[in-house]
């Protein structure tokens, strides 16, 4: 009901993708952990709401023309005070000023800072012409960019076939635990990843998407970027 919503104010705005606060929303809607945030069109707004959250917070710009934020100077990290968090709204609107003059400013995501030492996985899906609905599961970065280390599966999947998915990586290692690491909770990616199955394959409208990253600790895992398209 509410990712109809969401949908179709998207598309009556001539968007071909959700914005950062709506994509969350989505993920909400089927009780998938989403680190704490507010929408605020501007530094006054953001000031307003900002005791919903508590410092400290990241920085994020939102507009339809974006979709790598970090890459045009769109996320702030770290953000501990008021008169940061400003200045952190002023600095995102000058560097996308200059990186992306043509770009559409909706305004800014402002979403609590996750602690250290998360590890950041990446849970995706595409609809293939003949599966349909698929899911995706690698690590951040370099994993899935540059080595491809990735699983799939055509959904909906149960909790079981998420564990292997998560297993079948080659780097299932450094989920293990290595070097004095500790291990990171498996339960809490697949429910992730089980979720975001059910997501895809109940909203046909929903093309193609990834949560990048879902944050992930000893226990829990939150997902705190996620990017829809229809
Ligand atoms: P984009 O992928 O569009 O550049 P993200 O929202 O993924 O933007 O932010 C970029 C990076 O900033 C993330 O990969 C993550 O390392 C870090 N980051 C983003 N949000 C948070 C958060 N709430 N807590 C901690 N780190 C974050
Ligand atoms: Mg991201």
């Amino acid at each position: 009901e509410q990712i109809k919503k969401i949908v179709e104010n998207a598309k009556s705005s001539g968007r071909k993708k959700l914005l950062e606060h709506e994509s969350l929303a989505v993920l909400e809607a089927y009780n998938i952990p989403v680190a704490p945030y507010f929408f605020a069109k501007d530094e006054n707004e953001a000031q307003r709401n900002i005791d919903k959250i508590g410092f400290p917070v990241v920085v994020k710009i939102v507009s339809p023309d974006i979709v790598h934020k970090s890459d045009v100077g769109g996320v702030i990290v770290n953000v501990n005070s008021k008169d940061e968090l400003v200045n952190a709204i002023k600095s995102i609107r000058a560097n996308v000023q200059k990186n992306a003059p043509s770009a559409e400013v909706t305004g800014f995501l402002v979403q609590k800072m996750m602690p250290k030492g998360g590890l950041e996985v990446i849970v995706g899906g595409i609809r293939d012409p003949v599966f349909d609905a698929t899911v995706m599961f690698g690590l951040g970065g370099i994993f899935v960019e540059v080595l491809k280390d990735v699983s799939f599966r055509i959904a909906p999947i149960t909790k079981e076939e998420a564990l292997e998915m998560i297993n079948e990586i080659k780097a299932r290692k450094i989920l293990e635990g290595y070097r004095g690491e500790a291990p990171r909770d498996k339960e809490a990616i697949a429910d992730i990843i089980v979720k975001v199955s059910k997501l895809l394959y109940e909203n046909q409208e929903l093309k193609e998407m990834d949560v990048n990253p879902v944050i992930v600790y000893e226990k829990g895992a939150y997902a705190v970027d996620a990017r829809f398209i229809l």
